[in-house]
C-alpha cells in the first residue's frame, strides 16, 4: 500500500484556488510569508497550517459547542462596548489590569482578564451543542455581597479595592466608566449600570483580581454557595450564518451549503489527501468550523502516524 506525498498543504494557495475570503488582507498572514523564506525546506504540516487559518479567520468561525457560542457573544459584546475607545486607550487599560494582577497573573485581553469562565472547573458547556442559555457562577463582585466583613476573603477584597484604586488614579470618571461597562460586557453582566467612580473601582478590582483567584482555587466555597447566573443570549450561530450570507463585498461569498459539517468519510479522505477538499463543492467549510478543523487535525495525525509506521515497516524489509 502506497500513499502519494502530500502537497504542501499551504493555505494561502488553498484560499486561492477556493476562493475563500474575498477581500481579503494578504499583507497580514504572515506565515505565508515564512512559508515563502522556507520554500527550501517545506516545513510546514497541515496541522500546523489549520492552526494558523483558525487563528486568522476567527470572526467568520461557527460556534461548535455552547461555550464557544457564549464566548462568541463575548467577544461581540467587548467589542461593541469598547467602541468609543481607540487602540492605546484600550492597550494602557490592559496594562494598567495587568499592572495591578501581578506579573505572573497576566492576561492577553480584557476578555481573557474578565472571563466568566475562570471560576469555573471542566465547564459542561465545552461539550455541549451550541445555544443560547448558560449556566454561569457568581460574579465575584456579587460573592462579596454574601460574605462577613471579617473574612479572608472580605479582607482581601478591601485590600485589592484600595491597590486598584491606586492604579486607576490618573485615569478620568468616564474612562473607568468606560473601562467597567467593558468588563460587565466581558462578564456578560447583562443590564449593569453604574453609578459612579467609586462603584466602577470596586467592580473592576473585585472581577479583575489575580489574588481572589488564588482564594477561589484553594477554596471555592463562597463562589459555590452564591446564586449562580442564568445567562440568556443571541443565537450566536444563527448570526454568524446570516452575517456571513450577506452579501457584502468585504466578506467572503459562503451559501447556505458551506454550513454543513463533513461526513466521517469525507474527513478521513482530506486527511489522506488534501486535494480532496478542493473537489468538493463545500471547501469553505473548514474555514468557519473549529469542529470540522479538529476532526481533520486528528485524522491528518492518525494517517502521519500510520504512514510513518508503513515507513518503518518497508524500511526493515528491505534491510
Ligand atoms: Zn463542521
Amino acid at each position: 500500500m502506497s500513499f502519494t506525498a502530500k502537497p504542501g498543504f499551504c493555505v494561502a494557495s488553498l484560499l486561492d484556488k477556493a476562493g475563500f475570503l474575498g477581500q481579503f488582507d494578504r499583507a497580514s498572514l504572515s506565515w505565508e510569508n515564512r512559508l515563502r523564506e522556507e520554500k527550501e525546506a517545506d516545513m510546514q504540516t497541515p496541522v500546523t497550517e489549520i492552526d494558523q487559518m483558525i487563528v486568522q479567520l476567527n470572526e467568520f468561525i461557527l460556534p461548535s459547542s455552547l461555550m464557544e457560542s457564549f464566548d462568541v457573544y463575548r467577544e461581540e459584546s467587548v467589542k461593541s462596548a469598547a467602541r468609543r475607545f481607540n487602540d492605546a486607550q484600550l492597550s494602557w487599560f490592559l496594562d494598567m489590569l495587568n499592572r495591578f494582577r501581578g506579573p505572573d497573573d497576566r492576561k492577553d485581553s480584557l476578555v481573557d482578564i474578565f472571563d466568566p469562565g475562570m471560576y469555573t472547573c471542566d465547564h459542561p458547556a465545552w461539550e455541549a451543542a451550541p445555544g443560547t442559555r448558560i449556566e454561569m457562577p457568581a460574579l465575584t463582585s456579587e460573592v462579596a455581597r454574601f460574605v462577613d466583613r471579617n473574612s479572608e476573603f472580605a479582607e482581601i477584597a478591601r485590600e485589592e479595592i484600595n491597590e486598584f484604586r491606586d492604579h486607576a488614579e490618573t485615569y478620568a470618571d468616564e474612562e473607568l466608566l468606560g473601562l467597567a461597562h467593558i468588563a460587565a460586557a466581558a462578564l456578560v453582566d447583562q443590564g449593569k449600570f453604574f453609578h459612579g467612580r467609586e462603584e466602577a473601582i470596586r467592580y473592576l478590582a473585585l472581577n479583575a483580581s489575580a489574588v481572589l483567584e488564588d482564594l477561589w482555587a484553594t477554596d471555592d466555597t463562597l463562589w459555590k454557595n452564591a446564586p449562580v447566573r442564568q445567562i440568556q443570549f443571541e443565537d450566536m450561530v444563527a448570526k454568524r450564518k446570516a452575517d456571513l450570507l450577506k452579501a457584502e463585498s468585504t466578506r467572503p461569498n459562503f451559501e447556505e451549503k458551506d454550513f454543513a459539517c463533513y461526513s466521517e468519510d469525507e474527513v478521513r479522505r482530506f486527511a489522506f489527501d488534501i486535494r480532496n477538499l478542493f473537489l468538493t463543492d463545500h471547501a469553505k467549510h473548514l474555514a468557519i468550523c473549529t469542529r470540522c478543523q479538529t476532526r481533520l487535525e486528528s485524522w491528518t495525525k492518525l494517517v502521519e502516524k500510520f504512514e510513518q509506521s508503513t515507513f518503518t515497516h518497508k524500511g526493515r524489509a528491505d534491510a
